[in-house]
């Protein structure tokens, strides 16, 4: 049975890092994004159970008190988590997952998962960083500029990942995201288990 590759996914607020992430999924098959649990208000136009479960402070600790998290974090004041059970099951299932979470949570699976592999996704420049975030519409400039500085203390992690991709222009961005899923697929160690009955067939036809 082949089991799946855990992969991180991290990038300042307003790099582009969902928009990438739901292409991603869209595009390759046997792949899935873990949807985290968060305390922090739903926003307009976001569903529960879709984006987040959203939940109370209370629902959250309990969460953390039965060990049911994989990794959790605390991101702009509100408290961020990922399901474990969920997880290990589609990793089980032989589907690669995806956890769309932030520096904090990606040493913590990094730690508990050295296997995993992370990808970093950088803004071409600050000025388009601000720009997306002002063209969102979702924030004042005060949350702004909070963002903004919660963006440099992110990109400064930029070395613990294994991979670094650059969101300039947005489809050339999505090649090189599919490209490190699919290449990982061909690694020796996964086709070994995929092509088991067929390699061995080819070995013992002579
Ligand atoms: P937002 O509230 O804007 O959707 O996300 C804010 C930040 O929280 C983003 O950097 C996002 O990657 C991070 N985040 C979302 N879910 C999780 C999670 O389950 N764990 C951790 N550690 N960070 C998360």
């Amino acid at each position: 049975m082949s089991t799946g590759k855990l992969y991180i996914i991290s990038a300042p607020s307003g790099a582009g890092k969902t928009s990438l992430v739901r292409r991603l999924i869209a595009e390759v098959e046997n792949l899935v994004v873990s949807i985290s649990h968060t305390t922090r208000p739903i926003r307009p136009g976001e569903t529960d159970g879709k984006d987040y479960f959203f939940v109370s402070q209370a629902e959250f600790q309990v969460l953390l008190d039965s060990h049911e998290l994989l990794e959790h974090a605390s991101v702009f004041d509100n408290y961020y988590g990922t399901a474990k059970a969920t997880v290990e099951q589609n990793l089980t299932d032989g589907l690669d997952v995806i956890l769309e979470i932030d520096w904090q949570g990606a040493q913590q699976i990094k730690a508990i998962r050295p296997d995993s592999l992370s990808i970093f996704i950088l803004p071409p420049s600050t000025g388009i960083l601000e720009q997306r975030l002002q063209d969102r519409g979702q924030d004042d400039d005060a949350v702004i500029a909070r963002r903004m500085r919660d963006a440099v203390t992110e990109m400064s992690h930029y070395k613990e990942f294994d991979y670094i991709l650059v969101n300039d222009v947005f489809e050339r961005a999505l090649t090189e995201l599919k490209s490190i899923i699919i290449a990982n697929r061909l690694t020796k160690d996964r086709q070994q288990r995929n092509l088991k009955k067929m390699i061995e067939a080819l070995l013992s036809s002579s």
